[in-house]
């Protein structure tokens, strides 16, 4: 049993079938990849995984529990946390005022924006805030506007903020989309170092084949909705059924 279990998950969009009969399990403290043509239906699916939308069919189980019927922070106060295609960090506050946020909405179960001016009395939380900027390699940057940064680090900040919520459970959609390559790199190698030092399992949409082949142990692949393939990344290349759908061969 993985600790997502995704069972005959359809979707459909009016006339259109997103997703056909999608079944998906992704083991514990494994990066798995799931990619495929544009339109497979991969964003489609992450939305049913954290309650953006709804299934017309199937199961979504994560440690056991359905997420069906969940609120997205419901979902995410399960263990799922996840990364959006651009950036969600707030550009007008510093690096330290955006990592504060989910540091007080984890003690909390809330976050009040005046919390921020009156952070010093809140050791925990600083302390907490602090330990994640060390860890994500940007305590130098925690005065710096947000918007001010590169990409990479921006993601850096994101995926940082996201971890301080603990989740059991990272989904990624496209994290180095749009980056230039010192970017994609800065954010491989720090996927590489959560995946090693965290007790973790990570789900990444990902359309880059150099950061699905540095990261991934499993993938899935997606083509009109429906898994063609699931295997080792070494059986994943030279698969002729993967070339024809993925690489259009
Ligand atoms: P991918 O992420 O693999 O590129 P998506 O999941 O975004 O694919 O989209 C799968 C299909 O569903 C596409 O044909 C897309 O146009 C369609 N689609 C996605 N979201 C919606 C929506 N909210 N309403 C209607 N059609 C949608
Ligand atoms: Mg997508």
């Amino acid at each position: 049993m993985g600790i997502l279990e995704v069972k005959n998950v359809g979707k459909r969009f009016g006339g259109l079938q997103a997703l056909g009969d999608v079944n998906l399990s992704v083991k514990e403290n494994t990066v798995h990849a799931i990619i495929g043509p544009n339109g497979a239906g991969k964003s489609t699916l992450l939305n049913c995984l954290v309650g953006k939308l709804i299934p017309d069919t199937g199961s979504v189980m994560f440690d056991g529990q359905s997420v069906l019927g969940r609120a997205p922070y419901e979902i995410n106060q399960m263990g799922i946390s996840r990364v959006f295609q651009t950036p969600e960090i707030f550009g007008d506050l510093t690096v330290m005022e955006n990592m504060l946020i989910p540091c007080f909405a984890k003690r909390d179960g809330a976050f009040e924006l005046n919390a921020i001016g009156s952070v010093s009395g809140q050791k925990d939380v600083l302390e907490k805030a602090e330990a994640m900027l060390v860890d994500m390699n940007m305590a130098d940057k925690r005065h710096m506007h947000a918007a001010a940064m590169s990409r990479g680090d921006k993601r850096r900040l994101e995926i940082g903020m996201c971890l301080s919520q603990e989740p059991r459970l990272l989904l990624l959609d496209e994290p180095t989309a749009g980056m230039a390559r010192a970017d994609t790199n800065n954010t491989i190698d720090l996927l590489k170092q959560i995946k090693e030092e965290r007790d973790i399992t990570i789900a990444i949409i990902e359309h880059d084949m150099h950061v699905v082949f540095s990261l991934a142990d499993r993938i899935t692949v997606l083509a009109q909705g429906t898994p063609l393939v699931e295997d080792d990344p070494q059986n994943i290349k030279g698969n002729p059924k993967v070339r024809e759908a993925y690489l259009g061969e």
